[in-house]
């Protein structure tokens, strides 16, 4: 099949690449048909690997090797199904839950031998596994070529009013989702999403999904805070205010504070600015990728009003088909998922319209979509 394959940083080829096929009785192979190039995939690119194991590496789950084909935020259709899987059928449209942790090396025991799980994995938590993965990135190859193959488990069924391009959309929404979830959000309460990134602008949507009151989004630029008002925020420039976090507290004078804010841009000021801005017993959460650098913090900026501040690490599966519900129910309107689809780009394209697209022209782009087997 044709695909791209990581190689190494800088160094991503499209080429004729190996065709993934059922090697276990409980996988599934989907024909590919739209895959989001993530923020992921550009730091593996500019920086990695980091996901992907090193040359000379194996990944712990699989025993995958580089080269392997990234992408992990698809959208498809069953191709075929091993014989234990009662739940898909070929012709089915799916979307894949991408994590891989202790449980799916039983995928893959032609190459590695199971261990025991680790102990998140055993507490329920495989997001927290100290293996944790995922497919398009170094356990399996992923949706930049034409087929993937994955655990059973991992796909789920979309119903048909839900577009199989907006469908890719599911995942990085499933991120933002674990993030309200992880807040214990409650249906009215308020929140302040922090940076208007695809991520930032996955929360507003996981927050109607979570039927918010009052969602406001702190973003300096222009370009962005558009849109996000397009999605259903309430839009603040946090560049024209002299006091931002007084400012912030008045759009929600009932509570003196947000109910929950979420991190999306992983800055020192965007951290105090999440924390400070609650009202009091509110919840503060990370969902940025932070670069490794202390910053200054004050305990108690959440002693005095017993604040929380907590994480965000990926998904589980169960966000996958929480965020399906809610864009089938219409609390996350598919018009809105659609303004933050960008680009859509042909397979051959995906470093040079996709990649360095997303790299140069940051703030026009949210979400580029790769057709591996061209528009379906
Ligand atoms: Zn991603
Ligand atoms: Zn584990």
């Amino acid at each position: 099949m044709k695909g791209l394959l990581f190689y190494d940083r800088g160094d991503l080829r499209y080429s004729d690449i190996p065709e993934p096929e059922i090697e276990d009785e409980n996988q599934v192979k989907v024909k590919v048909a739209y895959c989001g190039i993530c923020g992921t995939d550009l730091h593996e690119y500019l920086e990695g690997p980091i996901f992907f194991p090193k040359k000379g590496d194996v990944n712990p789950i699989s025993g995958a090797t580089v080269p392997i084909c990234p992408g992990h935020e698809m959208s498809g259709i069953v191709e075929k199904v091993g014989s234990n899987v009662t739940h898909l059928k070929p012709g089915d449209h799916v979307v894949i839950e991408a994590s891989a942790h202790c449980s799916d090396m039983v995928h893959y025991k032609k190459t590695v031998e199971p261990k025991p799980f680790c102990s998140a994995c055993k507490a329920g938590k495989p997001n927290c596994c100290k293996n944790t993965n995922f497919i398009g990135l170094g356990v399996a190859s992923g949706g930049f070529g034409q087929y993937v193959v994955y655990g059973a488990e991992h796909i789920l069924k979309v119903p048909d009013s839900i577009p199989i391009d907006t469908a890719a959309l599911v995942e990085p929404i499933s991120v933002a989702w674990h993030g309200v979830e992880r807040a214990n959000f409650k249906p009215g309460q308020t929140a302040l999403v922090l940076g208007g990134g695809p991520i930032g602008l996955a929360s507003i949507l996981a927050l109607r999904g979570h039927k918010a009151g009052k969602i406001v989004c702190s973003e300096p630029a222009l370009i962005r805070r558009e849109l996000a008002k397009k999605l259903g925020a309430e839009v603040f420039n946090p560049m024209d205010h002299k006091d931002p976090i007084g400012d912030l507290k008045a759009l929600v004078p009932e509570t003196e504070g947000f109910d929950a804010s979420f991190d999306c841009s992983g800055i020192p000021v965007t951290f105090s600015t999440s924390i400070d801005a609650l009202g009091p017993g509110g919840t503060a959460v990370n969902v940025a990728i932070w670069a490794d650098k202390p910053i200054k913090y004050i305990p108690m900026c959440l002693t005095y009003q017993e604040k929380f501040a907590t994480g965000s690490m990926g998904y589980v599966v169960d966000d996958f088909a929480a965020v399906i519900k809610a864009i089938d129910s219409g609390l996350i309107p598919i018009d809105c998922i659609r303004h933050m689809i960008t680009g859509k780009v042909e397979p051959k394209d995906t470093v040079e319209k996709g990649f360095k697209e997303l790299i140069t022209h940051k703030e026009t782009n949210v979400k580029i979509l790769v057709t591996p087997n061209g528009r379906i």
